[in-house]
């Protein structure tokens, strides 16, 4: 658009707007920000504005939207959830003392990565800011949520695990130094992942060594330089809540890829993408929101040390074993507010009056918290309890500072408690006889003039007056009262006695707020010193309420405590699937033990469609990821290895970001596992090669069997629907063929859920397509025609001859239905004596 700059304050715009193009800027004139322009003109759209336009009257008028400056929170949101930036520009002197053109300039520049948390509603979301450098030999990770300082850092060799990361973080912005592809530009945006370019910023900057001081690796230290960087340059303000930064490597966790992360449903239903149907759902009891995001991080790395998850495992089992404690400990952590993100208001300064005292609040009940653990009796407990610091004298310091209900606002007054500052104490009291006065004075006029309901108020414009209702101005004294406004029903008047009173109380009300003002601040700065304690404080709580939820989970829905093999071997009895148990009636879930010795690597899975080989497959997994992030699991017992990596390839869970066909998505995520799984890991392979032809898939199911059987040796369970792979076992001496079982009563297939030895021996695959609801006709053709081929030893014909495939009949149904008539109506005419028939007969059967 071009530029119309005609007044001072559009120059001074333009200068403004040229330096953040790709933001929308809210321009801030008296109680409204300003979208200009283009802002303007996309901002109406999307939020829903007004368009005006500045200088009606010239020539070419601006187009213009505002906004109140009281709602622009919710504004601003709107436009960084959609993943834009917005800079914040406001008045920086007061527009009444100015001289000429009132100074402005940004003030913070909202962008997705560096959004802080508005509500309870994304309370469990961690915000999540990337910075990726690219140097010789890999690149360098960083990741950091603003609203609570936390900073990790990490370096990969290559670029394919650089996405990998991105995408399984679900980070909402990352700022990219190096080589994007276009296509992984587009996957990221399609992810609603907003790419920005790294920011500069002159001198040093204390926060940069600061968060740096534990790193080794130059990468490592680039990234979160460049981290820092855009965070500083963005926020416009010292951040001293951020972190020191933790590095870690990507290989001391489980590794799963993002894609495998959403198959398993780990923390959002793949249908949804909601919380609801997940494991996080069926195993989030935490009380605290912290604990909540804590244990979403855990799922999404669990662990590899066997120490660190026994730790945890102690932990739960202490709390599982003691109902007192642990009910105490979910009392007190019920007052224990957001300490991570509480400090991180107070770092940034807006953290309100009522804020402080939820912290120390908090700080009182952790004291609670600490009691209850060493009254517990259990050693693990009580060190725990040991390990935490309660910050009593910060609680205190607040609670004396502070009255038990302060405002909001802590510029309005009504904060702090008598006897914490002399000064205020005398001001108070100035007021206090002021008031004490004006009810003396109230009292006095109503004797002296006999109106019985004169009073003295106070409004903003006029300060205190007195009222005479219309009825009694006659008796109003004529030479001490000045009239100052008229009412519909009354009269108002000052005197100058009431002046001089008003004048003692209002600057005794302004200096009291002032000071007020003044040592709130001092106390907010006084906690900022106490940040990193508070921000430790908070990772020991959080652990402690996933701990506690554990147990609970344990405990109401019979989890097992899992022990771990150092060889290569998976014993569980009556293992279930956390989230189908969870949604299904109590006690339908048919439980299921799954038990691999160091000789079998692969189970080979067949049966019917519906019959439950996928959630068998997942339920392994689930558990498996549940043990290792220190959760006890669904199963009576269980023996695991710990993996190292876990590889899916299930169902219809298509990559919706790379637009990909389903095949090719299928043949990618198959080739991961082969290319990177080792004996130690654990790969789920559902219906491979489903997306080919019958032959071509059944080949590369084999070739892919025999390849993870000869060359990979990781635990593997593969669903198939060839029931030709189940002779497998004869030439693979570790593969093991086991089915679900199913069986027909009255014609109809009843699902047992019960995974027994051996290959399926039936097929049911009509009887789930008449489950489906097919028409009858197709049925009946289905169930003569495989009859014929069962006959013929149909092997040859139809490879799948145990199963249908259900997703190929139609060529079957359409094309044998028509041989099949050709068959009858041969046998028709072969059975035909044609001496007993004249030749019209003859001609009509034709
Ligand atoms: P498949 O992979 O064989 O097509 P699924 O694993 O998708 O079948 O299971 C189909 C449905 O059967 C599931 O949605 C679930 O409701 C039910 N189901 C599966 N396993 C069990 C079980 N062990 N106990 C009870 N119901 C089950």
């Amino acid at each position: 658009m071009p530029r119309k700059a005609t007044t001072p304050m559009m120059e001074q715009y333009y200068q403004i707007k040229d330096q953040y193009p790709d933001a929308f800027l809210f321009y801030r004139v008296g109680d409204f920000y300003e979208l200009y322009e283009d802002d303007a003109i996309k901002g109406s759209q999307i939020l829903e504005l007004t368009l005006t336009h500045r200088s009606n009257k010239s020539e070419n008028p601006i187009p213009m939207a505002g906004v109140p400056h009281m709602a622009v929170d919710s504004y601003v949101n709107t436009l960084v959830e959609k993943g834009y930036k917005v800079a914040i520009c406001e008045q920086l002197e007061d527009p009444k003392k100015a001289k000429g053109m009132v100074k402005r300039g940004i003030i913070q520049l909202v962008t997705p990565g560096t959004k802080m948390a508005q509500g309870p509603d994304d309370s469990q979301e961690s915000n999540y800011l990337t910075s990726v450098v690219e140097k010789a030999g890999g690149y360098g990770l960083a990741y950091s949520d603003l609203s609570t300082g936390e900073i990790f850092a990490t370096h990969v060799k290559h670029y394919a695990e650089v996405v990998n990361e991105l995408l399984s973080l679900r980070t909402r912005e990352v700022v990219f130094a190096g080589n994007l592809s276009a296509s992984d530009r587009d996957r990221l945006q399609k992810a609603n992942i907003t790419v920005s370019e790294p920011a500069e910023l002159e001198g040093e900057h204390a926060e940069i060594s600061y968060v740096q001081q534990k790193l080794t690796d130059s990468m490592e230290k680039a990234a979160v330089r460049q981290l820092v960087v855009y965070l500083l340059a963005t926020q416009k303000r010292s951040l001293a809540h951020l972190q020191v930064a933790e590095s870690f490597e990507i290989g001391q966790y489980l590794q799963m890829a993002n894609t495998v992360q959403r198959n398993l449903e780990l923390t959002q239903s793949a249908t949804t993408g909601r919380k609801q149907g997940s494991l996080f759902w069926v195993l989030d009891k935490t009380t605290t929101a912290m604990g909540g995001r804590l244990l979403k991080q855990w799922l999404s790395r669990p662990l590899l040390s066997l120490d660190r998850i026994k730790q945890r495992q102690q932990m739960v089992q202490a709390l599982l074993d003691d109902y007192f404690t642990r009910e105490n400990i979910v009392d007190s952590l019920k007052g224990v507010y957001d300490l991570e993100r509480l400090s991180g208001r107070v770092a940034f300064g807006n953290v309100n009056p009522r804020e402080l005292l939820q912290l120390a609040k908090s700080l009182e009940a952790t004291k609670l918290i600490i009691q209850a653990l060493a009254e517990s009796g259990n050693p693990d407990l009580e060190k725990y309890g040991q390990g935490i610091d309660p910050q009593s004298e910060l609680a205190e310091s607040i609670t004396n500072c502070l009255v038990d209900q302060p405002p909001i606002s802590a510029k309005e007054g009504g904060i702090i408690r008598a006897g914490v500052s002399e000064d205020l104490d005398k001001y108070r009291e100035a007021m206090n006889g002021g008031k004490k006065w004006l009810a003396q004075m109230e009292m006095e006029e109503r004797q002296r003039t006999g109106i019985d309901n004169l009073k003295i108020g106070y409004n903003r414009v006029f300060g205190y007056f007195i009222q005479v209702s219309k009825g009694n101005v006659a008796k109003v004294p004529q030479d001490r009262y000045t009239r100052k406004q008229t009412l519909t029903n009354a009269e108002r008047y000052i005197t100058p006695e009431l002046k001089e009173h008003e004048n003692l109380i209002l600057e005794a009300e302004s200096r009291s707020t002032d000071l007020e003002y003044e040592l709130f601040s001092q106390l907010r700065e006084a906690v900022k010193a106490h940040i990193p304690a508070l921000q430790e404080l908070g990772r020991q709580l959080a652990a402690l309420d996933v701990f506690v939820a554990f147990a609970q989970d344990a405990e109401e829905k019979n989890y097992c405590r899992p022990s771990f093999s150092s060889k290569n071997e998976i014993a569980v009895k009556n293992g279930r699937h956390p989230v189908v148990e969870a949604v299904l009636p109590a006690g339908s879930y048919i439980p299921n033990d799954l038990v691999m010795d160091e000789d079998t690597s692969i189970y080979l899975i067949t049966g019917p469609n519906m019959s439950g080989k996928s959630t068998y497959m997942r339920q392994l997994a689930l558990i498996a990821i549940m043990a290792q992030i220190g959760s006890f699991v669904p199963a009576d017992s269980a023996k695991l290895p710990v993996f190292d990596q876990v590889f899916t390839r299930i169902g219809a869970a298509d990559d919706l970001y790379s637009g990909k066909s389903t095949f090719m998505v299928e043949m990618s995520e198959a080739n991961e596992a082969l290319q990177h799984a080792s004996s130690r890991s654990l790969v789920l392979f559902d219906e491979i090669g489903r997306g080919t032809a019958t032959y071509d898939g059944m080949a590369l199911a084999g070739a892919i069997i025999k390849y993870l059987h000869d060359k990979v040796g990781a635990k593997t369970l593969f669903a198939t629907h060839y029931h030709e792979l189940t002779e497998l076992d004869e030439t693979l001496p570790h593969l093991k063929n086991i089915h679900v079982g199913a069986t027909e009563e009255n014609g109809q297939l009843i699902f047992l859920h019960k995974i027994l030895p051996g290959p399926a021996d039936q097929s049911y695959g009509i009887h789930v397509a008449k489950l489906a609801g097919l028409p009858r006709a197709v049925l009946r053709e289905a169930s003569s025609m495989l009859k014929r081929l069962e006959a013929e030893g149909a092997r040859e014909i139809n490879p799948s001859r145990q199963q249908l495939d259900l997703f190929s009949p139609v060529e079957v149904v359409e094309e044998n239905p028509l041989k099949a008539e050709q068959e009858e109506l041969l046998d028709e005419i072969s059975q035909v004596n044609l001496n007993e028939k004249t030749p019209l007969e003859v001609m009509q059967l034709v």
